[in-house]
């Protein structure tokens, strides 16, 4: 009997009879199941009317939904995972995963990317410091990144479909149904919305963000240099709120500004980042140097820099959420049957956009709500772990870039920093994510400098 055909036959014996299944049996069917060439012939996912049919429907295989298909696949819900995304095409991100992320998931490390020890901050006037950090964090090339979380779902037994979907509100109780372009129906009885900043389930389920609540971060993906040495920076902007990064992985580096979206002015940030991006390269060459300002002796090498970088540099831009403390306290993130997760739910840090922790997070917390049967638990769970934490940094962003002692708080923060080993320890744990916001004011006001 052909190999193909016996596989067939074990999966319609395991699916006829699941209820007297042993574990093994159960991950033996799953791993069957996950094969996408079988699932059409299982007639147990079908419906009725012909459309198949799951307990749980995740749109978006970012961090959030599949860590979320990977949790809940794992203890034998049936979870049916969407990504519109073409292979290979990187969600734009700078890709650092803080140490807090990969001490609660150390498996995290296992896929390809970069650990970080030391960073270079810059203050808006171009101080430099220099971080070694007690735990060193993580840059991943997304697409590296979200393959390794999509194929651990895979086989943890969700079924993936490359398939961008679109969904209907449902009527009263009915399962929800999202539908492929080409016509193709799934359904199931909740659906989550892992599908991004964007996300217009959300704004179905949940109601829209105002542009103010929305930062933007646009950057080039460009060659490394070609010295081995390649500096992760971060480099507070000067007169606007944000930050320009330079992120080394192992094959390119990303560079890219985040900013809030209401004062974007796209010609004047692009002209600061490729200003960064020479400083960059400047930096490298002459210690002595100015990040923000050439010399005239650097005119020459700044000008063969930025050609080369514009003959190579692939642009990108997306949004990240920044909600305000008013949103944080009344958008909520679960109802009947639905959940969001991640950048659908707006969770992101809204200081400084870092959103994979807690899509990861917030992943957990709702596969954890719904396998102990209360999915609405959810809500209060995410207030609880992190909720409060970012709740707190959407009230500190104005002060974080604004003015302090006549200068911006950013530019203080890194001169105390210079100078004081305490405040440098606590800055490398608010890099780390292991300093939180809530008592931020209190450790730094001990150190007096934060702007009563
Ligand atoms: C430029 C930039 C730099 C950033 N840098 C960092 C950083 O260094 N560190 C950090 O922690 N955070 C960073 N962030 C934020 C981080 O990228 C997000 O918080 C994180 O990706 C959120 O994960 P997610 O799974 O919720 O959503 P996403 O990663 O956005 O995943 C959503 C997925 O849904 C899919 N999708 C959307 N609509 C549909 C549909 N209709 N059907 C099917 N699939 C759909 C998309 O293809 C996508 O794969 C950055 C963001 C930007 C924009």
């Amino acid at each position: 009997m052909p190999a193909k055909t016996t596989e067939l036959l074990t999966i319609a014996l395991l699916v006829d009879d699941e209820k007297g299944f042993t574990a093994s049996h159960f991950s033996t069917r799953r791993a069957l199941l996950s094969k996408p060439e079988l699932r059409p012939d299982v007639k147990a996912l079908y419906d009725d009317a012909g459309m198949e049919s799951y307990d749980l429907l995740i749109v978006g295989a970012g961090p959030a939904g599949s860590f979320a298909a990977e949790k809940l696949a794992r203890a034998g819900v049936r979870v049916a995972l969407f990504d519109g995304r073409p292979a290979g095409e990187p969600k734009a991100c700078g890709g650092g995963v803080t140490s807090k992320a990969l001490k609660a998931w150390p498996h995290l490390l296992e896929a390809v990317g970069r650990t970080v020890e030391d960073l270079e901050m810059y203050s808006p006037g171009g101080k430099r410091l220099y971080l070694k950090l007690a735990e060193p964090f993580a840059i991943y090339s997304r697409t590296a990144f979200d393959s390794y979380l999509r194929d651990r779902a895979g086989e943890a037994g969700a079924h993936i479909f490359s398939e961008r979907v679109s969904f209907k509100p449902r009527k009263g109780e009915e399962d929800w149904v999202v539908r492929s372009r080409e016509g193709r129906e799934w359904r199931a009885p909740v659906i989550v919305a892992a599908d991004g900043a964007n996300s217009p389930i959300a704004k179905k389920l949940a109601g829209a963000l105002s542009k103010a609540e929305m930062e933007v971060a646009f950057g080039y993906r460009a060659p490394l240099p070609r010295e081995t040495d390649a500096p992760t920076v971060v480099a507070f902007l000067p007169g606007w709120a944000g930050y320009a990064w330079a992120f080394p992985r192992p094959d390119h580096i990303s560079f890219g500004i985040a900013t809030s979206q209401d004062a974007f002015d796209h010609q004047t940030l692009d002209e600061m980042l490729w200003r960064f991006m020479a400083g960059y390269y400047r930096m490298r060459a002459d210690v002595t140097a100015h990040l923000w300002r050439a010399r005239k002796k650097d005119s020459a090498r700044d000008e063969q820099t930025l050609t080369e970088l514009r003959a190579k540099a692939e642009r990108y831009a997306a949004r990240i959420p920044g909600l305000n403390a008013k949103t944080w306290d009344e958008r909520r993130a679960c109802g009947a049957g639905w959940a969001l997760l991640g950048d659908a739910a707006g969770f992101a840090d809204p200081v400084t956009g870092e959103g994979i922790y807690y899509a990861l997070r917030s992943a957990e917390l709702f596969a954890e709500a719904y396998l102990e049967g209360v999915p609405l638990e959810y809500e209060a769970r995410w207030r609880e772990d992190f909720g409060r934490e970012l709740r707190r940094a959407a009230e500190m962003r104005r002060r974080f870039y604004g003015n302090f002692w006549g200068a911006p708080f950013t530019e203080r923060m890194i001169e105390f920093a210079r100078a004081h080993k305490g405040i440098r320890k606590v800055l490398g744990e608010l890099v780390a994510g292991d300093q939180g916001y809530v008592d931020l004011k209190r450790t730094l006001a001990r150190r007096a400098i934060w702007p009563l």
